[in-house]
């Protein structure tokens, strides 16, 4: 299974994510957002310098189908390029923000080389109505392998400091991985 965190690079939501994830052992996918990665360049390369994988949110958190004409290809190039020149590494994987494709923009993400990727188990975290167990809760039931987990590391595009929730939901979440054996989390 692999665990993904949308929305980052945020200066505290992705370190307090990157403390629990390397002290687990575990390799995590970040789907960053371009204008967050051009504040906290540092940071996103802090994430690869770890051993994650850095992947391509948007540049800016845009739902594609509110995108005319040439926006979204814009928006793609602009967000790959701030996350290659901060981390050094050219993002292989997408999903576009609220996981909404439009048709352009699929196509778009396509032609850059880029691999669409959603998600199959989410945590809702980004709710302000929330705890980290039901969180938590959300995201093992009924896990299994080839399962994309959805957490966010960032608070910038939801309920203000769901970050910290989210963190501590992933030590819940990583404790009970190992008490279960249940399979092994990848990096894409
Ligand atoms: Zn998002």
């Amino acid at each position: 299974m692999a665990l993904t965190f949308d929305d980052g690079p945020h200066p505290e939501g992705t370190p307090a994510v990157l403390e629990v994830l390397d002290g687990a052992g575990i390799k995590a996918t970040f789907f960053l957002v371009g204008e967050q990665v051009e504040r906290r360049p540092a940071l996103a390369a802090e994430i690869a310098a770890r051993g994650h994988v850095v992947a391509l949110h948007g540049y800016r958190h845009r739902p594609q189908p509110a995108l005319r004409g040439r926006a979204v290809e814009d928006d793609l190039a602009r967000g790959a390029t701030a996350i290659a020149e901060a981390a050094g590494v050219k993002p292989v994987w997408h999903r576009p923000p609220y996981g909404l494709y439009s048709p352009a923009g699929l196509e778009a993400a396509r032609a850059r080389g880029l691999k669409p990727l959603l998600w199959s188990r989410w945590g809702k975290d980004w709710r302000r109505l929330t705890t980290p167990e039901r969180i938590a809760g959300r995201v093992l039931r009924d896990l299994g392998a080839g399962d994309v987990i959805l957490l966010h590391d960032a608070d910038f595009y939801s309920a203000k400091g769901s970050h910290a929730r989210t963190a501590e939901a992933l030590k819940l979440i990583v404790r009970e991985l190992k008490r279960q054996k249940t399979g092994t989390v990848l990096p894409l």
